[in-house]
């Protein structure tokens, strides 16, 4: 297994919705083991695959507590079928989106269909924590990130403080 780099906000990839897998082969199931590894070192509680320039429907989840036992979730193609009327707003982060904390609503129930590595189908039917999750990493494969869910003067805000931040990492490199 390797650890892989996490591409950050503005990087293209992050722009582009995934392309569906048709099969898994040998390459798939490399590229998720990297990802659940660097999901774990990061840490983060899921790694969509175009975190990782992989433009691909693949996402790796864990949103168990640090008191239970891991709970590595792969799942292939997922897509939401259904969404609960009942919405909750919580502090979101995203291993993309450096020093970004953000309130974002989401369902509160989520169900969603998806393949596991096996290629067999899978239907889970989550909420609170769990379905928040899913919904986030759903939301990459789809090019949408927690700064497109906030409002437009926070997201403009947070826009110009990483243009300054990225343009000060550089100067300070060739300085
Ligand atoms: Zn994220």
């Amino acid at each position: 297994m390797a650890k892989l780099d996490i591409v950050t906000f503005p990087d293209p990839v992050l722009k582009a919705p995934c392309s569906k897998i048709e099969g898994v082969n040998e390459e798939l199931l490399r590229l998720a083991e990297d990802m659940v590894e660097t999901m774990y070192q990061a840490p983060g509680v899921g790694l969509a695959a175009n975190q990782v320039g992989v433009s691909r429907q693949l996402i790796v989840i864990d949103a168990s507590s640090p008191q239970e036992p891991v709970q590595t979730v792969v799942l292939v193609n997922p897509r939401i079928i259904a969404l609960s009327d009942e919405k909750e707003t919580d502090e979101e982060g995203c291993l993309s989106v450096p020093d970004m904390k953000a309130e974002v609503e989401r369902a509160v129930r989520v169900t969603v269909l998806a393949k596991n590595l096996k290629g067999e189908d899978l239907k889970i039917e989550a909420q609170g924590f769990l379905a928040r999750v899913l919904q986030h990493e759903i939301d990459h494969l789809n090019a949408t990130l927690i700064i497109d869910r906030i409002g437009r003067l926070k997201r403009e805000r947070y826009v110009k403080q990483r243009k300054q931040a990225l343009a000060g990492k550089k100067s300070s490199v060739s300085g």
